[in-house]
C-alpha cells in the first residue's frame, strides 16, 4: 500500500462508488486483512493482543476492542516504526516552532485534549494523508463542486477560508493548516484559524477584516457568530459554512443558515479518523466505508443493529499504518440509518448524538451579557495540569459549579486552585469578572434523566434532557 498516489487513490475512490456495495465490501475486507497483518507484524502491542487471532480473518468481530487509555499507556509498543517513541515526540511537541513540521520528516503529529480527559498523541503517515485528502476533496466537496454558483463564489472570494476552533499547539486543524502554509507560504493570506478562546468582540472584528468565503467551526461558535451577524456587528458573507466537533442540531443549522444566508454542512470525524464522513445533498452523513469501518456497539461492545441508538462506536482506520486504529472505542452514540439514502450513495449513513453542551451566558458588571463557548471553556479546564475529568455547570446567573476528578496521585487542592485561577482568568478575559467559581464534592456524572454525559451545561437553559 506504500506509495499510493493521489491519482491512484482518486481513481479507486471513483471506481468504488461505481461498483456499489459489493465494491466497498471487497475493499474493506482486503484492506482490513492488510492492516491487521501489518499491525501484527510491526506493532508489538497488536502482535501481543492478536496472538490468538487466526491469520485469515472471517470477520472483524474476531479482533479485540482497544481503548485510547490502553493504547496511550503502551505508546512505544503501539506504533509500527521503532524510531518513534513517546519521549522523542514529547520533545518535538514541546517546541512550538515544530507546529506544521513533520516528525522525522515523515509523520504528521497531532494531540487531542479529548472530552474523556485522556490526551492522545496521534501520528499519520503520508499514505494516510493522501487518502484523507482524496476523501476530503473528492467526496466532501462534491456538493460544492456540483454547484456552479458556489464554485464561482469561491473563486471570486479568492478561496479565503476561516476556521474558528481552539487554536494553537498541535491540534489537528492547526497542524494541518500550518503544514499547508509551510509548503506554500502565500496560503497564509487565504487560510486562517481563529481562536474560539478569544473574546467575542475581537473574534468578530478579526473575521470582519478577513472576510472569509468559507467558514468552519464548532456549532456553538457558529451559533454565537450567527447572533452577531443578525445583530449587525458581524458582517461577513460566506458561501459555505462547515460545522464540526459537536452535534449540529437541525434548529442550530437553520439558525446559522438563515443568519448567513448560505449552505451549512456538517461533518463527523476525529483526530484518529480524519475524513471519516461526508455530508450528501440530502444532508445525511455518509461513512467513507472503503477506508473506514464503523461498528455501533452497546455497553458490552456487542453490535447494535441499524436503526437503534448505540452506546459507543468502534472505529477502524484502514489507511494509517504508523499507529494502527483497529476496533478503537469512542464514546459517541450513533444510529446507523436502516433505509438507503435518497441521494443514491452506496455508502452507509449515520446519525450522531455526540456532544450536546450548552453555551453559557453570564452578565458583566457593565450590564451586558457575554456568551462562553462550551468547547472553549472545556479546553481551558482540560488543559489544566492534574485534571483527569471535569464538568462545568451553571446553576445561577453569577456562578459556575465545577465537578472535578483529579489524576491519580495528584494534589486535590493544588489542582483545584490552578483550575479555579484559569477559569476565572478565562471568564474575566471575556468580561465576566464577577463570577463565583465553586467546587462541589459531586463527581462528574451523566445527567440523571437523559443518561447523557454533558461536559458543560446550564441548568438555567430551558431544555428537558
Ligand atoms: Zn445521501
Amino acid at each position: 500500500m506504500c506509495g499510493l498516489t493521489y491519482a491512484g487513490v482518486s481513481w479507486d475512490a471513483h471506481r468504488c462508488i461505481r461498483e456499489g456495495r459489493a465494491g466497498i465490501e471487497r475493499r474493506q475486507r482486503q484492506r482490513l486483512q492488510e492492516i491487521v497483518a501489518y499491525a501484527r507484524a510491526h506493532s508489538t502491542y497488536y502482535g501481543r493482543i492478536y496472538r490468538n487471532v487466526p491469520e485469515l480473518l472471517s470477520g472483524i468481530g474476531e479482533l479485540p476492542v482497544v481503548t485510547k487509555a490502553e493504547l496511550m499507556s503502551h505508546f512505544d509498543d503501539w506504533v509500527t516504526d521503532p524510531a518513534v517513541t513517546k519521549a522523542r515526540i514529547e520533545v518535538f511537541l514541546a517546541d512550538s516552532g515544530n507546529v506544521g513540521r513533520d516528525f522525522l520528516d515523515r509523520y504528521v503529529v497531532c494531540t487531542t485534549s479529548g472530552a474523556t480527559g485522556i490526551p492522545a498523541i496521534l501520528l499519520h503517515d503520508h499514505t494516510a494523508l493522501v487518502v484523507y485528502n482524496v476523501l476530503g476533496y473528492v467526496r466532501s466537496l462534491s456538493v460544492f463542486w456540483h454547484s456552479r454558483g458556489l464554485a464561482w463564489a469561491l473563486v471570486r472570494g479568492r478561496g479565503r477560508l476561516a476556521a474558528v476552533f481552539v487554536t494553537g499547539g498541535h491540534f489537528l486543524g492547526n497542524t494541518m493548516m500550518a503544514r499547508r502554509i509551510r509548503k506554500i507560504p502565500s496560503r497564509r493570506r487565504m487560510q486562517r484559524i481563529f481562536s474560539a478562546l478569544e473574546p467575542l468582540a475581537e473574534l468578530v472584528s478579526d473575521l470582519n477584516a478577513f472576510a472569509p468565503v468559507v467558514l468552519g467551526g464548532y456549532p456553538s461558535a457558529l451559533e454565537t457568530l450567527a447572533h452577531e451577524q443578525r445583530a449587525g456587528r458581524l458582517h461577513i458573507h460566506p458561501v459555505l459554512i462547515n460545522a464540526a466537533g459537536e452535534t449540529l442540531a437541525p434548529a442550530k443549522r437553520q439558525l446559522i443558515g438563515t443568519a448567513f444566508d448560505c449552505r451549512v454542512g456538517n461533518y463527523y470525524g476525529s483526530s484518529e479518523a480524519v475524513g471519516l464522513t461526508y455530508e450528501c445533498t440530502a444532508q445525511r452523513l455518509h461513512i467513507n466505508s472503503d477506508w473506514y469501518i464503523v461498528e455501533p456497539v452497546d455497553a458490552g461492545n456487542r453490535p447494535v443493529p441499524a436503526g437503534h441508538l448505540s452506546d459507543g462506536v468502534l472505529i477502524t482506520n484502514l489507511a494509517n499504518r504508523i499507529q494502527p486504529i483497529i476496533r478503537y472505542h469512542m464514546g459517541d452514540r450513533v444510529t446507523m440509518d436502516a433505509d438507503p439514502c435518497i441521494c443514491g450513495s452506496p455508502f452507509p449513513s449515520i446519525d450522531v448524538v455526540g456532544r450536546t453542551d450548552d453555551i453559557l451566558t453570564f452578565p458583566t458588571p457593565q450590564g451586558h451579557e457575554v456568551q462562553i463557548l462550551p468547547l472553549a471553556i472545556a479546553t481551558v479546564a482540560e488543559e489544566t495540569p492534574g485534571v483527569a475529568g471535569c464538568q462545568l455547570i451553571q446553576r445561577t446567573p453569577l456562578s459556575l459549579t465545577v465537578r472535578l476528578r483529579v489524576k491519580d496521585g495528584g494534589d486535590q487542592e493544588m489542582v483545584w486552585a490552578e483550575l479555579r485561577n484559569r477559569l476565572a482568568a478565562f471568564l474575566s478575559a471575556h468580561g465576566a469578572t464577577t463570577i463565583a467559581i465553586e467546587k462541589t464534592d459531586e463527581a462528574p456524572a451523566p445527567h440523571p434523566l437523559s443518561g447523557k454525559f454533558r461536559q458543560v451545561y446550564s441548568e438555567l437553559t430551558p431544555r428537558h434532557q
